[in-house]
């Protein structure tokens, strides 16, 4: 089944159909991932610019801040008036030092008298050495000269920040770290105290912008992690700010872990997004593996169908069709070498049918199939064209090697076909007609082989003829020739029995003689019973033929001194119900006992157990009549027939047989098993075509009864025949 099914390709299906749709999915599934990606980017920059301006105007605002914590302590009458006061320092300390620090976290405080020097300096609220303003003079000093220029200027206070007094700010340093510095004059709050523009007393508040002061300012404007560091940093996911001093000197940098909503949202929703893709991946992975299984099912189904379109279902070998088909594409090949049609018919199967039911016959037809297959295997495409009819189409071999697959196929059919425990031997009868020598077109090579196959048949069946010229004329007057022997059987002309002497084994006597039919055609000459006879029998002249035998032979061994006349006996003339009273007649009116005629039927006829046939047998074997079964191994007779009540008495086997058995070993065993079979049975054996001493000794020596060959005697006319019987018949003396 296998060379011709359209599987469907699994690997087509995939390369085709699943893979482009598993990338178009993940293509698909990339981009919805790709433009998610996007979304959450612009959201999330578009918040961390949000942010980054929130800690921009937070920046800011410290400026002004700082400057007004300032202003609760700078703009005061009592400070004014405090400061140039030795005796109150530490009035000045507590109120413009450690309440700033307490009050509003300032990191540190310092003043500066009128001439710019400190007189005073507390960081975290201490009060410490004046001298410690050094380490904040550079970044102090130029806010100091630019608030006194403007002091000296009489600039207002920026009306906008709500402010008592000018003040300058900057990003600095103060003890090394970086600060928010904010300069502010002390002045008195009611004007009541005069002093001189840019003589004032300056306060200078730092809040340093290392240690908490981002972390308090994180909680207090809700931003997450707000730090500083003197270095921009390298980590993508921090955003920063940088600090610049007025003079665009970076201080360092604000940073934080900026929200980021969008990416926060695929976060919580990524799971969900997997389980999505996944689940869309399964589920086109699944709709794929079961449109696969479908397609590969459907597939199944087609190649099944189209096996069983072009094959035979009883021997599951291609069909008439198909081989026509393959035969015509073998034709039309260019590239085709020689070969040949060979056209095999299997011998009598409708008989076999009708004797032993279908099922066996069809038990036999696929054994005749594998068997066939078998021998022709890598050799010839093998084809059941029938009921019996197999054709092989043989390409790339020559005449002499399609003979021996002939002769190959003939030989695996000598062995019996077991059927259950009985073995049937079937005959099988080929026509071969060669290519490109007998023909090229397909119908032409079959209507030869068809015709070789009848000159098989009509050579006696269970062998092989090759078409030739001759045939093809033989088969064109075949109706000459019926219409021939019909004129010739209206009053005998022509027609004659020839009589073969049949031997006893052991000694070699001759002790029957089997009637052949001979016809001499006016114009042919002889002809072979083995044509005239199936001419005989498709025309039904056989009924008339038959009983003209029969009736000169029982009159010629009513004469001779023999055991036994054998007379061939066709199926056409045992389907008669006149049979047997055609039997009658001819022994009564030539005198011959019943004992003393021996009929011969071939196998074919014998297992035709239904009906006339049978019914005939049984009468004539009851009136004495003995019958023997012919060819014995080339029709479809078994070993297991032969335990018939009805049965036979004599068994004839079949000279293809005998001919092996002098050397060939599967016929000698074949012959052997026959013998011995029959002997048990009580049936008595008859070897025809006995050609050589070797197979005359072999089947004595095995225990066959008689013996029947060109060896001894070839068929004579009636006195040659006579003059022999006489010869070995014992001397009767006359008394
Ligand atoms: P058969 O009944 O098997 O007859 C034996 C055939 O084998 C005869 O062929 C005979 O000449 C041939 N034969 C005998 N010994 C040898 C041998 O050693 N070598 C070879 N090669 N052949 C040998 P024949 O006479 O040509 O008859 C052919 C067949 O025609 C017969 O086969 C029989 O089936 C049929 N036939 C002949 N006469 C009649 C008849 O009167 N009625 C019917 N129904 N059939 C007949
Ligand atoms: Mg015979
Ligand atoms: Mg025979």
């Amino acid at each position: 089944m296998t060379n011709d099914l359209r599987a469907y390709s699994g690997r087509r299906f995939f390369l085709l159909t699943a893979l482009p749709i598993f990338f178009t999915v993940a293509a698909l599934c990339l981009g919805a991932y790709l433009f998610l990606q996007w979304s959450v980017r612009t959201i999330d920059s578009a918040s961390v610019a949000r942010q980054e301006e929130r800690v921009a105007a937070v920046m800011g605002r410290l400026r002004t801040e700082i400057a007004h914590d300032q202003e609760s302590v700078t703009a005061w009458d009592d400070a004014v008036v405090a400061l140039p006061d030795p005796e109150r320092a530490d009035w000045v300390d507590l109120n413009l030092g450690i309440w700033l620090h307490d009050y509003f976290s300032h990191d540190a405080s310092y003043i500066v008298a009128p001439d710019d020097e400190p007189i005073y300096a507390a960081i975290d609220g201490r009060r410490i050495s004046p001298s410690h303003y050094e380490l904040i003079r550079a970044s102090a000093a130029p806010l100091v000269g630019r608030l006194r220029a403007e002091m000296k200027r009489g600039s207002p206070a920026a009306s906008d920040t709500k402010m008592l007094s000018p003040g300058a700010s900057d990003f600095g340093f103060d003890h090394g770290h970086p600060a928010l510095i904010s300069v502010k004059p002390i002045v008195s709050y009611t004007g009541k105290i005069f002093q001189t523009p840019g003589s004032e007393y300056l306060h200078i508040a730092v809040r340093r912008l290392d240690g908490d002061f981002f972390p308090r300012l994180a909680a207090i404007n809700r931003v997450d992690d707000l730090s500083f560091s003197t270095i921009r940093p390298a980590l993508p996911e921090l955003a920063f700010y940088p600090i610049l001093a007025n003079d665009g000197t970076t201080i360092g940098y604000v940073i934080w872990r900026p929200f980021r909503p969008g990416t926060e949202v695929l976060h919580s929703i990524a799971p969900v997004i997997a389980g999505i893709f996944a689940a869309l991946f399964s589920a086109v992975a699944g709709a794929l593996l079961l449109w696969h299984a479908r397609n590969r099912a459907s597939g199944l189904q087609e190649a099944r169908i189209h096996h069983l379109v072009h094959h035979d279902v009883l021997t599951d070998l291609p069909n008439r069709s198909e081989f026509h088909t393959r035969l015509d594409q073998v034709l039309a090949d260019p590239t085709s070498q020689e070969g040949a049609l060979l056209y095999l018919d299997l011998d009598h199967l409708k008989a076999f049918n009708a004797g032993r039911g279908h099922r066996a016959g069809d038990a036999v037809v696929r054994e005749t199939g594998r068997r066939i297959a078998e021998v022709a295997a890598n050799r010839a495409t093998v084809c059941r064209l029938d009921g019996d009819e197999f054709g092989l189409i043989a390409t790339g071999i020559g005449a002499a090697a399609i003979d021996a697959l002939c002769d190959e196929i003939l030989a695996a059919f000598r062995a019996p076909i077991a059927l259950g425990d009985d073995p049937v031997f079937v005959g099988i009868s080929i026509g071969v007609a060669r290519f490109p020598e007998h023909g090229v077109e397909s119908s032409e090579l079959f209507r030869k082989a068809d015709v070789a196959l009848h000159q098989a048949k009509d050579d006696g069946r269970g062998r092989a003829a090759t078409f030739n010229a001759a045939l093809g004329e033989m088969l064109l007057k075949r109706a000459e020739l019926e219409q021939d022997l019909r004129v010739a059987l209206r009053d005998f002309s022509g027609i004659s029995v020839h009589y073969q002497p049949i031997f006893r084994a052991t000694d070699r006597k001759l002790v029957a003689a089997e009637a052949l039919a001979r016809w001499q055609h006016p114009v042919h000459g002889w002809i072979s019973p083995a044509r005239f006879i199936p001419i005989a029998e498709s025309s039904n002249l056989i009924k008339r033929l038959g009983a003209h035998v029969l009736r000169v032979a029982c009159r010629a061994a009513a004469e001779w001194q023999l055991d036994s006349i054998a007379v061939n006996v066709s199926v056409i003339q045992l389907r008669d119900p006149a049979f047997v009273a055609t039997v009658r007649a001819a022994l009564e009116d030539e005198g011959l006992p019943p004992e003393r005629l021996e009929l011969e039927i071939t196998e074919s006829t014998w297992v035709e157990d239904t009906g006339q046939c049978a019914a005939n047998l049984v009468e004539l074997r009851e009136i004495g009549v003995c019958i023997a079964l012919d060819d014995f191994g080339t029709g479809y007779s078994t070993f297991g027939r032969l335990q018939d009540s009805r049965g036979v008495d004599r068994i004839k086997i079949d000279q293809s047989f005998v001919k092996g058995s002098g050397e060939a070993k599967g016929d000698k065993a074949i012959v052997r098993a026959i013998v011995d079979l029959a002997r048990a049975k009580g049936i008595r054996t008859t070897a025809e075509g006995v050609e050589t001493p070797e197979s005359a000794e072999f089947l004595t020596r095995i225990g066959c009864d008689e013996l029947q060959g060109y060896l001894f005697a070839r068929p004579m006319p009636h006195d040659e025949a006579a003059a022999m019987i006489r010869a070995s018949a014992p001397m009767v003396i006359p008394e």
